[in-house]
């Protein structure tokens, strides 16, 4: 695939990382994918071994997932902002052989930590690590002009491969299947312990490919990618979806920071942005936002969580990015099923998911598993050429997730109206029993937002020995509000039904997120019961 793009725009600028100073054409960029995937050849990874990258977004990242890609070993992204315990249960879940990773981002002291996990990690030579917690686990490479003892030098790897030529790289490649794994992407843990979905080469390449076909992005476009790479809106929808048009990849820093994501966009003559709905309220309520030059910009994404009308009608407005899109999807679909396009009419464009993605099939099925009626609210399930393989290593949920006629069962609720298009309800797992009564809770959150006090609200079920479940709800207060429990429940009952009115209702100052920026009602869940005992 990159080399059919390098066949038709080699000398095009192809690859910005503004943070690391790097730029490069097609034809630089795909020498260093060699160069990289010779040197894994040289430390004998192979086809089907796996090989994490734990880290943020630098250009030692893109490589990897390239040159994993063109000789067969399966990409682990592993989240930068992992920790201890989760690094372990990643690398020993997945059995990585190798693992690439700065010395440290931000804070965190990435290689101290591993030697934690991999205590072996000391000898002088690199090479052969022999762990006992970790017995897959054999070369470590590092983003680093230091040396550190037992691990390789990113640079000294891609030196390697200098020795590995083109042809024998090619005569790799032709061995692979496009059924294949490519990559298990780590979903974002938003209702519990992450899962590894394993994803083909057909899997992303398509949807990489129809992601940004609806944004009809060309060889002229240049991306700016602030989301993560270690999550598929990255490395799917970003930096393998330019690889599909030839589109430049603009990357403006490791981690989300407004200033530098807008800066990047100016100076850059971005013509495309991706962004979570938090990132894109970050950057248009920042002080400094009105210093941008935004006027290159004509279409992007928004994504991976509900985006409110109102956030998608100042991007357009005050971004100029008319033909944004919305698009909806789940890692184990490679991300993206529905998506808005550049044809669909406004007040579909902002209120709805958009319709499905070419070649994929779905229906809203009802809890007996019939097909729901237009307009009316179930379960969505897709089918087609994005569902995943599986989840690496569990049978058992992958069994439960995808059913014997493939469909996957994405546990999220929604409608779709007679055009097609969908909207996103909730998920099936937040879903209230409260003595016979279903309660959303997201329609409950939608009217607490209307509280003058309330400047975030998450709403979930709490088990009761009497209705099953009641409705709890935390609250993050606006700066210098007080508001009360009763003053809460007040205000409730004479505008929504009894059994919606939260029986709980706790202030907080802040609510528990993943790193994809997703409140995690599981944890406020477990702690109001621990509060409760
Ligand atoms: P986990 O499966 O580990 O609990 P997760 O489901 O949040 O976490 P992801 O695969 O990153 O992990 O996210 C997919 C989910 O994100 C979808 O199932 C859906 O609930 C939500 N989502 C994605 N895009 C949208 C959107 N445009 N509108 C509403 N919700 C969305
Ligand atoms: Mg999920």
């Amino acid at each position: 695939l990159l080399a059919d793009t390098v066949a038709r725009v080699r000398d095009r600028e192809a690859v910005v990382f503004r943070a690391q100073g790097i730029r490069w054409t097609w034809g630089e960029f795909a020498a260093r994918v060699d160069a990289l995937a010779g040197g894994m050849t040289r430390l004998g990874l192979a086809k089907g071994d796996r090989c994490g990258v734990w880290a943020p977004n630098r250009y030692e990242w893109l490589l990897a997932q390239f040159a994993t890609a063109r000789i067969g070993v399966i990409l682990v992204n592993i989240n930068p902002a992992y920790r201890l315990h989760e690094l372990e249960f990643a690398l020993a879940k997945t059995g990585c052989r190798a693992l690439i990773l700065p010395e440290r981002f931000k804070s965190s002291e990435y290689l101290a930590m591993l030697r934690v996990v991999a205590p072996e990690l000391t000898e002088d030579a690199p090479g052969e690590l022999d762990s006992a917690s970790l017995p897959n686990l054999r070369h470590v490479i590092v983003m680093s002009d230091a040396h550190h003892p037992g691990c390789f030098r990113f640079a000294e790897v891609e030196a390697m491969g200098a020795e590995v030529s083109v042809s024998d790289l090619d005569a790799l490649t032709a061995t692979l299947d496009r059924h294949d794994p490519v990559n298990i992407q780590f979903t974002s843990g938003t209702t519990g312990m992450p899962k590894g979905a394993t994803l083909t080469h057909r899997n992303i390449v398509n949807n990489a490919h129809f992601v940004t076909a609806a944004m009809k992005l060309a060889e002229a476009d240049r991306l700016c990618i602030p989301v993560p790479f270690y999550h598929c809106f990255g490395m799917v929808m970003g930096t393998l979806g330019c690889v599909t048009k030839g589109a430049a990849m603009v990357v403006p820093g490791e981690g989300f920071d407004p200033v530098d994501t807008l800066t990047a966009v100016a100076e850059e003559r971005c013509t495309a942005l991706y962004g979570v709905p938090t990132m894109f309220v970050g950057m248009l309520e920042h002080p400094r936002f009105a210093e941008f030059d935004l006027s290159s910009l004509r279409t992007g994404i928004m994504a991976g969580a509900p985006c409110p009308i109102e956030v998608m009608k100042q991007v357009q407005r005050h971004m100029h990015m008319h033909e944004v899109t919305i698009a909806y999807g789940m890692t184990e679909t490679s991300p993206v099923s529905f998506q808005s396009d550049t044809d669909t009419p406004l007040d579909k464009r902002v209120g709805s998911v958009g319709r499905i993605q070419p070649h994929l099939e779905v229906k809203i099925a009802r809890e007996d598993g019939s097909v729901a009626d237009i307009g009316e609210q179930g379960e969505l399930m897709t089918r087609g050429y994005s569902v995943m393989q599986g989840y690496w290593d569990e049978p058992d949920r992958t069994a439960e997730a995808i059913d014997e006629e493939g469909w996957m069962h994405t546990g999220d609720l929604a409608t779709i109206d007679g055009e097609g298009y969908c909207n996103i309800t909730g998920r099936v797992k937040d879903m209230i029993l409260r003595g016979g009564e279903n309660v959303y809770p997201r329609e409950i959150e939608e009217f607490l937002y209307t509280h003058p006090d309330v400047s975030q609200v998450q709403v979930f079920g709490v088990p009761d020995h009497k209705y099953g479940e009641i409705v709890a709800a935390w609250i993050v207060p606006k700066p210098g509000a007080t508001p009360t429990e009763d003053g809460i429940r007040q205000f409730c009952r004479d505008q929504i039904a009894h059994f919606k009115v939260p029986a709980l209702v706790r202030f907080k100052p802040e609510l528990p997120m993943t790193v994809t920026g997703k409140p995690q009602k599981f944890v406020m869940r477990d702690a109001m019961v621990e509060e409760l005992g």
